[in-house]
């Protein structure tokens, strides 16, 4: 079953149950109870997250390939697929949006990251907040009041999940603080292994600490179900280290759709020139 906002703990919850501590070092920004309760940090599957729109990791022809991306597309259907050929592909440290078909969200946002290593840290910073602020402009644009982003560029393209989640919250902080962001209920960085799990809940107090440490521990009238336990319901959580996670789909070739098969969605490997710039010859 997909996961709904209310299956979702908010950053608030988060600090209340101690998931999420406290940062040792200064925050750059000033505590708000308002903006925790419009942030989530999940491990989960993104295709099972019923939410206004869900954030693809995907390459510059936009047309799939393996991790989120041909998780995304799986559940999504060949309506996806055929939609994302009208799009003319995607310029690194950008996004297009597409329906979300037989998803449980209703649009797909395609963000193309930087492969970090090629761009260099700089280069790569500066097109993943691309990626981060574009995603969120399409969502607004789009009527999309609530947004999961996969851990972009964390996967093949290499950026280490310590660096890419300060970019990714920073450049969300720095949005949320807009003020057409008003039309956002809620941002969700979901994560899929526990590397990016980890480097979120470490680097979120930094852009979004506590609003009320010392009440910390004490429970709110009403809670009737605290945030771990609201967690650990969600659908289909990884069970997994990501080191025993040989699923997760790195692929050195990319699925396509062969041009005879305009009707199935049949998906055929095939060692693509576009890709070969980007996932393949990285693997
Ligand atoms: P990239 O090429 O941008 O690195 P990947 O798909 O390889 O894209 O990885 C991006 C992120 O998506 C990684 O953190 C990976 O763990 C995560 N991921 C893979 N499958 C899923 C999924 N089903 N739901 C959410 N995140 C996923």
């Amino acid at each position: 079953m997909a996961a709904t906002l209310d299956d979702i703990p908010t950053l608030s919850a988060l600090y209340k149950d101690k998931t999420v501590l406290p940062s040792d070092d200064e925050p750059a920004y000033k505590p708000s109870s308002a903006l925790n309760d419009r942030i989530s940090v999940i491990r989960q599957d993104i295709t099972k997250l019923a939410v206004d729109s869900i954030v693809n990791a995907a390459n510059n022809s936009l047309l799939g390939g393996g991790g989120v991306d041909g998780a995304i597309h799986r559940a999504a259907g060949p309506k996806l697929y055929d939609e994302c050929e009208t799009l003319d592909g995607c310029e690194t440290g950008s996004a297009k949006i597409t329906d979300g078909y037989e998803l449980p969200s209703r649009k797909v946002i395609h963000a193309v990251g930087p492969i970090y290593w090629k761009e260099g840290k700089t280069n790569a910073a500066e097109l993943l907040a691309g990626c981060y602020r574009t995603s969120l402009q399409l969502a607004v644009d789009n009527n999309c009041r609530s947004i999961a982003f996969s851990a972009l560029s964390t996967g093949v393209y290499g950026y280490p999940s310590d660096e890419a989640s300060l970019v990714a919250i920073e450049t969300v902080r720095k949005f949320l603080g807009e003020e057409r962001a008003d039309k956002l209920d809620r941002v969700i960085f979901c994560n899929f292994l526990e590397k990016d799990e980890t480097a979120y809940f470490k680097n979120i107090p930094l852009f979004f600490p506590p609003a009320h440490i010392d009440d910390a521990s004490v429970e709110e009238p009403g809670t009737s179900t605290e945030p771990s336990e609201m967690l650990s319901q969600l659908p289909d959580a990884p069970t997994e280290d990501p080191k025993d996670v040989e699923d997760v789909e790195q692929p050195s070739t990319k699925k396509q759709k062969t041009d005879d098969t305009d009707d199935d969605f049949v998906v055929v490997e095939k060692e693509d020139a576009t890709e070969a710039k980007s996932k393949s010859e990285i693997v």
